[in-house]
């Protein structure tokens, strides 16, 4: 347990699969974490907080959350999020999820991962770092000359809706093509249910509920030696590493850190790619930029939120 003094702020991250938190020290420790699935009501999303900070028995400086979607940081008002987490558009996060009174910031989830590693990880003490979160969809943020960067209204750096594919399919969006639509759980599980659908010749097969594998049995499958999965995760690698080309065109970063639940599966994601984006990078880069991956995958963006705190109240600073 914490030493008597010491600063606890609650982590929450709010994803489309799963809603996380963690009590979290200044040194960005996590002295208790906890998980649900995803909320789909208000309500259910306050009354996991309200679990958090009843199972925290120390004094706690505030709650941070990072939620996916465009987030104003000065309100705390979830500006705009399709998907599975729309009924939360439009609410005041500050509102919804303060527990006895405890203060309450929020930014978009990729901006809290990226704040964890400035703070505590492979960040710390660069300038220009490009951070993306891999997940159900792709998240993305960036520091650019020190700055984080949030644009005109906050919807900056979302690398996961930058078009890919000119004839791509519909994205939740609203655009065509976007990376996510070919790089993400849910491209990835979609075109594995395509190679089933198809009667491939495939390892894997739909469960007795009828739903199809998920990302990280089709990663399996695929070190294993399954065809369709080594077929899908190959296209899938490929378009991660073209919109990588780009952003490190862009941003000229530093460091690239990729984070979300797929960057779990380590070396079998970051090997195809490391080499192919060096080599299409080296003619205007002239280096090798390291890709690394989050420092603690799935609970980084849960150490940023709290981290929001901690930066709010100048207990730290980037
Ligand atoms: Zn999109």
């Amino acid at each position: 347990m914490p030493a008597h003094n010491e600063a606890v702020a609650i982590g929450v991250d709010i994803g489309a699969t799963a809603i996380k938190a963690a009590l979290v020290g200044l040194s960005g420790n996590l002295l208790a974490s906890f998980r649900e699935d995803s909320p789909r009501t208000t309500s259910s999303l306050q009354e996991f907080v309200r679990s958090v900070r009843k199972a925290a028995k120390v004094p706690l400086l505030g709650i941070g959350i990072g939620c996916k979607g465009v987030i104003d940081a000065a309100t705390t008002r979830v500006s705009r999020l399709p998907g599975d987490l729309n009924f939360l558009e439009g609410c005041n996060l500050n509102e919804l999820a303060s527990v006895d009174r405890l203060h309450v910031c929020a930014d978009n989830d990729a901006r809290t991962a990226l704040v964890a590693e400035l703070l505590w990880g492979a960040a710390r003490g660069r300038r220009n770092v490009v951070l993306l979160t891999l997940g159900t969809g792709v998240g993305g943020a960036a520091l650019v000359d020190g700055v984080i960067v949030r644009g005109a209204s906050g919807a900056a750096c979302h690398f996961g809706h930058v078009t890919l594919d000119l004839r791509g399919g519909l994205c939740i969006c609203g655009n065509y093509g976007c990376l996510e639509t070919c790089f993400s759980s849910r491209a990835i599980e979609s075109s594995y249910f395509a190679h089933l659908h198809r009667a491939s010749s495939t390892h894997l097969s739909l469960d007795d509920a009828g739903r199809v594998p998920g990302t990280e049995a089709i990663f399996q499958a695929a070190a294993d030696g399954d065809p369709s999965a080594r077929r899908v995760l190959d296209l899938a690698f490929e378009s991660l590493a073209a919109a990588l080309v780009s952003f490190l065109h862009v941003f000229d970063p530093e460091l690239v850190i990729l984070g979300g639940n797929i960057a779990a599966a380590g070396l079998q994601l970051l090997a195809p790619l490391q080499e192919e984006v060096a080599r299409r990078t080296n003619v205007l880069l002239d280096r090798k930029v390291p890709i690394v991956l989050q420092n603690d995958v799935g609970y980084g963006g849960v150490a940023g939120a709290a981290g929001l705190v901690f930066l709010q109240q100048r207990l730290l600073t980037i």
